[in-house]
């Protein structure tokens, strides 16, 4: 089959759309051959929060509740019932890493021209324990920070932050679980040099995670990296 497919030279990939198809991960519809993971349509149908161009936002309100960052935003909302929820679970479980990497982007494109998170310096994604990280074989935070990081031209910080104990799946638990399942989880590994060098002020870190649902993880993370920095948070999904 393999040999049938190279013998097509540059219609390999509109034969093997034909005999395997690829599905939308939202509307399962068959993708184009230019498509990739998410079709167009689905992707121009992105439900959007525009949290980016508004301080006062759900995603801070939330987060603030529990960690005093500057500032927060999320790309789409989850609508599970519409299939975007697919994206995050293509992203974090089959390994869809150009998705994370696209997203990510998408989202570090919306920050960078953001007022709210002009004053950046490094980006740092949610830290997976190394177990979790080696069983899965890649942090999907991880993945769409450096996308973010790329977008707003701001450096890619892995080596500031981990996490020092397991946590139970936060997906099956509910607002007090969830924080005490991450209370303490999280550590510094190093304390961050100043990255403005001259200025004097403390470094203003952007925290990455696929979602925010009700923020423990986030907020946890902000307090742990607080004292040393000014932090600010996004993700790509927000669960209303
Ligand atoms: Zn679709």
């Amino acid at each position: 089959m393999k040999g049938i497919i190279e013998a097509f030279g540059n219609s390999a990939v509109d034969l093997r759309d034909i005999l395997f198809p690829r599905r939308c991960c939202v509307c399962e519809d068959p993708l184009c051959t230019d498509e990739k993971d998410i079709c167009t349509a689905c992707l121009e149908d992105l439900p959007l929060t525009y949290f980016w161009d508004w301080a006062q936002n759900p995603a801070f309100e939330r987060l603030v509740r529990h960690a005093p960052v500057e500032a927060a935003a999320s790309l789409f909302f989850f609508r599970e019932e519409a299939g975007y929820s697919h994206i995050l679970h293509s992203i974090k479980y089959a390994g869809r890493k150009e998705l994370g990497l696209l997203m990510g982007r998408m989202l570090g494109e919306r920050l960078a021209s953001s007022y709210c998170f002009a004053e950046i310096d490094a980006v740092v994604p949610v830290p997976l324990h190394p177990l979790r990280k080696w069983s899965r074989g890649y942090n999907q935070a991880e993945i769409i920070a450096s996308a973010v990081a790329e977008a707003m031209g701001k450096p890619l910080r892995t080596d500031l932050l981990y996490r020092k104990r397991r946590t139970r799946t936060q997906t099956k638990l509910h607002g007090q679980a969830k924080r005490s399942n991450v209370s303490g989880a999280f550590a510094l590994r190093r304390l961050p040099e100043p990255l403005l060098s001259g200025t004097g002020s403390k470094p203003h870190i952007l925290l990455i995670d696929d979602v925010l649902t009700t923020g423990s993880t986030l907020a946890e993370c902000a307090n742990t990296i607080m004292p040393h920095c000014k932090v600010s948070a996004a993700s790509l999904a927000f669960v209303g």
